[in-house]
């Protein structure tokens, strides 16, 4: 006899963190939500490579499209393997922001493996905005507050079936600010069938109880402090890291300068123009009615200049006001233009988990060096007591973690009692059927 039959399928990531791919399929139709690269050093055992999953997900079987929630490598790195007749979507600002990457990323490559044209052939979402494109798969973006700027959850309706898929997702950053989250749910989402949720802070506990700096204002606040007692700061952040970066853009006293690359540099201006209408932290520091410079390192200015407030940086001139300069460790540019400052701050903005144990990336160790430095960073996902309160909010029927070293901890920590019986842990490729 013809059963329907709707399915959940997490091909990657219900026990990892990153790497993530997800399908939501009916009798007729199938999407695929993130299609991530594994991240370095995650070995999880049993998990496919990043080959063998992109074959088993496309492996020839028509697919309507392939949404993403965020430009995170470990959500969208795999893009490139997607074969070309499957449409790909992602938000509007993130698309550009991924245009400046893929041209950086691209640059010496062959035409055969550059990015850009595929990223430039993705379509745009818009929050709200309903996709009827996907046969009886209907998708609802809605945005949320992430350390990657215009991040989304997924609000699906199928198979009389209402699911939230969450991607990666926190709400004490600045779009998280005003309690938008229990807003947006309350307004536009409510009483779900089943939550599919990234559960990345249930294996880090430790961590964020060490931390002081709970939210991307605190990170602001601290920062207030050490730029007016050090002249010369050099912070060590993640480019796409938006948030960050415009708490450190507005932290900085008056009298002080604001130093980067081009590239970064073309990252805040493209997150300002969309995002400066709907946040004040994302609109310009003015200084006596004028917006703040942006002085830029390097012999190229890229082709900006005074029209978007861009100057040459000129640290004989900078270094008798002070400055503080965003630096990449994998740049080495950065590295030789500190050897002309006396005694720098490094302010390191990323995972402490790039310092020591499992982790650790012996670029960023060798970036430090001898100088003096302070962790300043706040994390780019949920606390577990956001996940409880969006639980609570949407009271789903079924919990579907991911995103996560520790699927079975929904299961068995105190924040989620109430709820344990609801928890459904997936295995790599395992279908739920609803
Ligand atoms: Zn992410």
């Amino acid at each position: 006899m013809y059963q329907k039959r709707n399915e959940i399928t997490i091909y990657r990531g219900s026990h990892q963190i990153g790497g993530c791919a997800t399908e939501i399929r009916t009798n007729s139709h199938r999407i695929i939500i993130d299609c991530g690269a594994n991240l370095p050093n995650s070995n999880v055992e049993g998990a496919m490579g990043d080959e063998a999953l992109t074959q088993t997900i496309f492996s020839g079987e028509p697919c309507d499209g392939v949404l993403f929630t965020h430009y995170h490598g470990d959500h969208m790195g795999l893009y490139k393997k997607i074969p070309q007749d499957i449409p790909l979507y992602i938000g509007s600002t993130a698309k550009k922001l991924l245009e400046i990457l893929t041209e950086k990323l691209d640059f010496g490559m062959n035409t055969a493996e550059k990015g850009l044209p595929r990223i430039e052939s993705i379509k745009r979402f818009f929050p709200g905005q309903k996709l009827k494109v996907f046969g009886d798969i209907h998708v609802t973006p809605f945005i949320v507050d992430h350390s990657a700027l215009d991040a989304y959850m997924f609000f699906i309706e199928t198979g009389g079936k209402k699911i939230l898929f969450t991607g990666d997702f926190r709400e004490h950053g600045i779009i998280g600010e005003n309690n938008t989250l229990e807003k947006m749910v309350q307004t536009y989402i409510g009483e779900i069938d089943i939550l599919i949720t990234e559960g990345t802070m249930l294996s880090r506990i430790n961590e964020t109880k060490q931390n002081l700096i709970r939210t991307e204002s605190d990170l602001g606040k601290r920062a207030r402090e050490l730029f007016r007692t050090n002249k010369e700061s050099v912070i060590v952040v993640s480019s796409t890291n938006l948030d960050s970066i415009m708490e450190f853009y507005h932290a900085l006293p008056w009298g002080m300068d604001f130093v980067c690359d081009a590239y970064q540099a073309k990252l805040i201006l493209a997150a300002m123009e969309d995002k400066g209408k709907y946040y004040k932290q994302y609109r310009p520091e003015m200084i006596h009615g004028k917006p703040r410079r942006l002085y830029i390192v390097g012999n190229d200015m890229e082709g900006l200049g005074a029209k978007e407030n861009c100057y040459k940086a000129v640290f004989s001139i900078l270094q008798r006001k002070g400055f503080v300069m965003l630096a990449r460790e994998s740049n080495p540019r950065f590295k030789k233009i500190m050897e002309q400052f006396s005694d720098p701050l490094i302010i390191y903005s990323k995972w402490t988990g790039y310092l020591d144990g499992k982790h650790a990336d012996p670029k960023v160790k060798e970036f430090i060096g001898n100088h003096r430095m302070e962790k300043l960073h706040t994390s780019g996902h949920a606390y577990v007591e956001t996940i409880e309160k969006l639980i609570r909010l949407t009271n789903p029927k079924v919990i579907i973690p991911m995103h996560t070293e520790c699927a079975e901890n929904f299961r068995t920590m105190p924040v989620f009692a109430a709820y344990q019986d609801r928890v459904k842990v997936l295995q790599d490729g395992e279908a739920y059927y609803f």
